[in-house]
Formats: C-alpha cells, sequence, structure tokens
C-alpha cells in the first residue's frame, strides 16, 4: 500500500483550478497503488487554502512560513520533499502549470526519483505506466518510472477537476527544515487584465502573423474577445515579433488550452501551434489559404480574407 501526494497550487489564497484536474489523477492512482490521497499546501497565511484542500483528500500537510511568501522553487522543493516523508507517498504529483514545472523538478532531484511530465493518463487498467506527449504531441510514449519514489507532473486539459469528497479530511501543520537559500525574490511583474486567464477560459481567441502588425492585432482582436468573454492567445510568430508578450503564446513552447471554443484567426496551424490547442472542443479557423493545415484540425473553416471576415463577425455578433 503507497500513499498518493498531491501538490496543492495557492493562488490568492484559494487554491488553482488545475490543481483539481491533478486531484482527478491523484485519485485514480491511489486506486492503484492501493494508499491513501495525500496534499500538501505550502505558502505564507495559507488555512484556508488548507481547509479547502481538505474537503477533496484524506490529509492535507500545511506548510506554512515567510520562506513561502514567494513562489521560489528553491524553498518549495524541500517542503514537497518534507511532505513526501511525512505522507510515506510513493507518487507524488501536481498539475504540469508553470509553477509545477518550476518546482516538480528539483523535488524529484531532492528525492532522487524519476519522473514523468506532462502525464495524459494511464495506460492501462492497472498498473503504473503512463502516456504523455513527445515530439511537439505527434508520438504518445507508454512511460513507466522505475524509481521507488515517482513523480508525476499532470496535463491539466485531460483531466475533468474532481468533485469534492464525501468526507472531509483533516488539516496538519508540517515543520520542515530548510537549507540557507541561493536564491531569493527579486520582484513580481504582475500582469493585470479584465480578461479570463487563457489556460482557464472557456473561449480563446487567438491571432497568427496574418493579421500582418501589432496595431491590426490589437484592433481586430481585443473586441472579438471582449464580445466574447475570452483570453486572447496567439501563434509564436506573433509573440517572437513582439506584438503581444509571451505569456500568450500558445503552443508547444507556449501554453496548453483547451477551451469549449478556440477561433484561430490568421493562423498557419504549424504543428508546434497545434500541440497547444488541438483538444479544443470547437476549432474555427479563419485563413485566406484553404490548403492551410489549420484547416485538417478545425470543426468550422472559414477561407476568407480576415481584414473582412472578423468585422462580418463582430457585426452579426
Ligand atoms: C521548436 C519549436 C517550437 C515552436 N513552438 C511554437 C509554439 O509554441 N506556438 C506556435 O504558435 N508556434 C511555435 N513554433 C513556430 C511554428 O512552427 C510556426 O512558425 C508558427 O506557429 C507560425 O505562426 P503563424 O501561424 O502565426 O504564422 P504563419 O505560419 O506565417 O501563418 C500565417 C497564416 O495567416 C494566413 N493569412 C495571411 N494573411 C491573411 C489574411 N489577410 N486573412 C486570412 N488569413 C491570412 C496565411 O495564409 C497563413 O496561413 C515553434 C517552432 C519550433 C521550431
Amino acid at each position: 500500500m503507497s500513499n498518493v501526494l498531491i501538490v496543492a497550487e495557492v493562488q490568492n489564497q484559494t487554491i488553482k483550478p488545475a490543481t483539481l484536474t491533478a486531484i482527478t489523477f491523484a485519485r485514480e492512482a491511489a486506486t492503484r497503488t492501493g494508499g491513501q490521497v495525500h496534499a500538501v499546501v505550502i505558502g505564507q497565511g495559507i488555512d484556508g487554502a488548507a481547509q479547502e484542500m481538505a474537503k477533496y483528500v484524506a490529509t492535507v500537510h500545511a506548510v506554512d512560513g515567510d520562506a513561502y511568501g514567494h513562489p521560489l522553487a528553491e524553498m518549495y522543493a524541500q517542503a514537497i520533499a518534507g511532505a513526501q516523508k511525512a505522507s510515506n507517498a510513493a507518487l507524488i504529483c501536481m498539475a504540469a502549470t508553470a509553477h509545477g514545472k518550476d518546482v516538480l523538478p528539483r523535488a524529484a532531484a531532492l528525492l532522487e526519483a524519476g519522473m514523468a511530465s506532462d502525464v495524459l493518463g494511464f495506460a492501462e487498467a492497472s498498473g503504473l505506466a503512463m502516456r504523455r506527449p513527445i515530439q511537439a504531441g505527434n508520438v504518445i510514449a507508454t512511460v513507466e518510472i522505475t524509481s521507488t519514489i515517482k513523480l508525476v507532473s499532470t496535463r491539466p486539459t485531460e483531466f475533468e477537476a474532481a468533485a469534492p469528497a464525501a468526507q472531509a479530511g483533516t488539516v496538519g501543520a508540517l515543520n520542515v527544515t530548510l537549507t540557507a537559500p541561493k536564491t531569493r525574490h527579486v520582484k513580481f511583474d504582475k500582469v493585470t487584465s479584465e480578461r479570463p486567464e487563457l489556460t482557464d477560459a472557456r473561449v480563446v481567441v487567438s491571432g497568427g502573423r496574418g493579421l500582418k502588425d501589432a496595431e491590426s492585432f490589437h484592433k481586430l482582436m481585443e473586441p472579438l474577445a471582449d464580445k466574447l468573454g475570452a483570453a486572447i492567445g496567439a501563434s509564436r510568430a506573433v509573440v517572437d515579433s513582439g506584438w503581444v508578450p509571451n505569456d500568450l503564446q500558445v503552443g508547444q513552447t507556449g501554453k496548453v488550452v483547451a477551451p469549449e471554443l478556440y477561433i484561430a484567426v490568421g493562423i498557419s496551424g504549424a504543428i508546434q501551434h497545434v500541440a497547444g490547442m488541438k483538444s479544443s472542443k470547437a476549432i474555427v479557423a479563419i485563413n485566406k489559404d484553404a490548403e492551410a493545415p489549420i484547416f485538417q484540425i478545425a470543426d468550422y473553416g472559414l477561407v476568407a480574407d480576415l481584414f473582412k471576415a472578423v468585422p462580418e463577425l463582430m457585426e452579426k455578433l
């Protein structure tokens, strides 16, 4: 019997939605290992978040302190290693968010454990072999971690958000002895936006190089996003040209999204872009080139000049 430990992510004193998707994976893992699901909540003043997490799992380890006031991977990784010992977990999982990608490999190194990143699910009806994408999502590999302790980051778009458990769990404080830090937090540049966050949005409107320049990008995409209550995304070509900041990039080296509706405007559909949005429920593409690869995965395709089609769409909306 081996327990499963989920690393919760806290944002504005609450549990981040992506964590709920990792709980779904953790529960399935626990049925396979025959253990219980524990969680670790790390931060400063995280009582509320720890109580919230206890609605989902049997035992919550709350690691609270000044050292965790900023999400420094060096400190958080030590807290995770401490929680592994407290929970006697053989499998540790966390959503593959920016923070998860930062902190989990460090924890794996501290625990001298193997890790699988961006896991999509289990490969077989039993056992712990897992599926993960390689080669920009064109190939799905089956991997097995052979170390005693195993770490897994899970792709949030592949799992439903977990519902609270029938019975709430308990919260206990956990003290972790930290080594002297070698990194320090300098500043946090917060992006303030009225729009939903790209990875949580129900609708994403994404623009590509077909929009010609930064001015047209903002002039056409922003009103469209606001009309639909959507988040704005972009191809790497747009980000590399400096039209929008790189936290809007969708794709292999950007964010992975799976909204109910994804509208690609002037995006060719290169495999590296598609890797970040192909799980969207409905894909709409507007492109003047009927041969553009984006049409191969689009549910609705409009072969048209976007400078005419987008204003017309706005008018109809
Ligand atoms: C290792 C690696 C990682 C990468 N990671 C990513 C990633 O994460 N995300 C990503 O997006 N890319 C990524 N790329 C880049 C990717 O290969 C493409 O170069 C990029 O996605 C192209 O962006 P685009 O579709 O906006 O531009 P283009 O390929 O130039 O396409 C522009 C499209 O706009 C259409 N168009 C032009 N004018 C109009 C008009 N008036 N009306 C309608 N349509 C019009 C054209 O027909 C064309 O299809 C990566 C590449 C590499 C090598």
